[in-house]
């Protein structure tokens, strides 16, 4: 079956086209700055291939319909296309954020489906309407094709209300639905399978911390293949220090700094959000940069990296004390698979824990996966590259399947 993954996002839409008979990917590529007066747009046929072809294409793109009509077009087109006809995908699978609690599955889309997407929006104001846009746009312009919404939720549905509950009147929860969700979750889900798969063993019977580390950065504890716990919390601000995210933080700050700096409640949502974590220590929130920085002198590029590394050091010693005991930690996403640096900082010195790095080993950007640590280290630790892409389509394929 051939899978078409779409991930809308509010000013872009990210596409692929796999194989699911070999898993290898068709096409891919991306439309960005919808809606601005110069969008760009990228289609990409057999990547990574002899057979690769590029095109590119500079132009304004009005809405998510003139994107979706890109990707349609340039899939079937005669020069650069890969197939004939559009009812030659079997499915397309959606990336949809926030699934709240309604969805423990990845679903086949109906209209009642739709309709608690759009209810679970307040949840996810930035993410869901734009996941409901992709889904009509693909229902428009590729019909009689069936919709699979994959969330980004579901994977973190298994954990214990002692791990998702606030402590906070429960009447948050139950009128409100404020709770722990976590996000990421096709990606922590996908590199717990890989790390089963490369050490032999069956999920279920291993224990495994996921450390996502991208833009948006979060952890996972995973105990017999069911997370147990995550970072992110009912929003994706929570839990690890990030790009431009403040991760955990005092609540009683927000009170404090609306009083005293006299700041609304948006300006408040948008400090935390964007002007935070490392963008707020050191005014640099890409971590290339921050290295560059940091290596010639720079104090406060140094802090950020202590800062960021620390936290998750915390996360880590947390999660191990939850499962109890642990099999492999992975580290995953940009940062995850490109920074030996960071890598480094967070795993020295971690006897405690029964890991021990191999500074040889963990060198470089690690494009395939790999073993990090020693030979004698009781627990494995991995870089696994992601991919949120594939686990999507493998979603959907198995939803068909049902
Ligand atoms: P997203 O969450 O948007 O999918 P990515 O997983 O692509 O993000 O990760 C983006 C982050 O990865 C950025 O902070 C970027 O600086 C970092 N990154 C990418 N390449 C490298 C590298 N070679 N060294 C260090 N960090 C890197």
């Amino acid at each position: 079956m051939k899978v078409l993954v779409i991930n809308a996002g509010s000013s872009s839409m990210k596409y692929q086209l796999l194989n699911m008979e070999d898993e290898s990917v068709m096409a891919t590529g991306l439309v960005e700055r919808i809606g601005e007066a110069t969008g760009k747009m990228i289609y990409k046929k057999f990547p990574d291939t002899d057979a690769e072809a590029k095109v590119e294409r500079d132009d304004h793109v009005p809405d998510h319909r003139a994107a979706m009509h890109f990707v349609v077009d340039m899939i079937k087109d005669a020069e650069y296309g890969v197939i004939k006809d559009m009812n030659e995908v079997g499915a397309i699978g959606h990336r949809v954020v926030h699934g709240s609690d309604y969805f423990k599955s990845s679903v086949l889309v109906d209209e009642a489906v739709k309709e608690v997407i759009r209810k679970i929006i307040p949840l996810a104001p930035l993410h869901n309407p734009s996941a409901i846009t992709g889904v009509e746009m693909a229902e428009e312009l590729i019909p009689n094709v069936p919709n699979v919404a994959v969330f980004d939720t579901v994977f973190h549905q298994t954990m214990p209300e002692r791990a998702f509950l606030y402590a906070v009147p429960r009447s948050l929860y139950e009128e409100q639905k404020v709770r722990r969700y976590g996000f990421h979750g096709t990606s922590h889900k996908y590199v717990a399978q890989q790390v089963a798969t490369l050490m032999g063993k069956k999920l279920e019977e291993m224990n495994v911390i996921t450390v996502h580390l991208g833009n948006g950065c979060s952890m996972a504890a995973v105990k017999n293949g069911k997370c147990v716990d995550t970072s992110m919390g009912m929003t994706p601000l929570a839990g690890l220090m990030m790009g431009t995210r403040s991760g955990d933080i005092d609540p009683a700050v927000l009170t404090y700094v609306g009083e005293h700096k006299n700041m609304s409640v948006e300006e408040i949502d948008t400090m935390l959000n964007k002007e935070s974590g490392l963008k707020g220590i050191c005014g640099l929130n890409d971590m290339r940069d921050i290295h560059e920085k940091a290596a010639r002198g720079d104090a406060s590029c140094k802090l950020a990296l202590e800062m960021f590394s620390y936290r998750i050091r915390k996360y880590l010693g947390a999660y191990a004390v939850v499962l109890g005991s642990l099999d492999a930690v992975v580290f995953t996403a940009g940062i995850g698979e490109n920074d030996d640096i960071v890598r480094s900082m967070v795993l020295r010195d971690l006897d405690c824990l029964g890991i021990e790095l191999d500074l040889d080993k963990n060198k470089g950007r690690i494009k395939a996966s790999k073993v990090i640590s020693t030979d004698a280290s009781r627990v494995k630790t991995w870089v696994i590259p992601t991919n949120e892409e594939l686990q999507i389509a493998r979603e959907t394929v198995a939803v068909l399947k049902h």
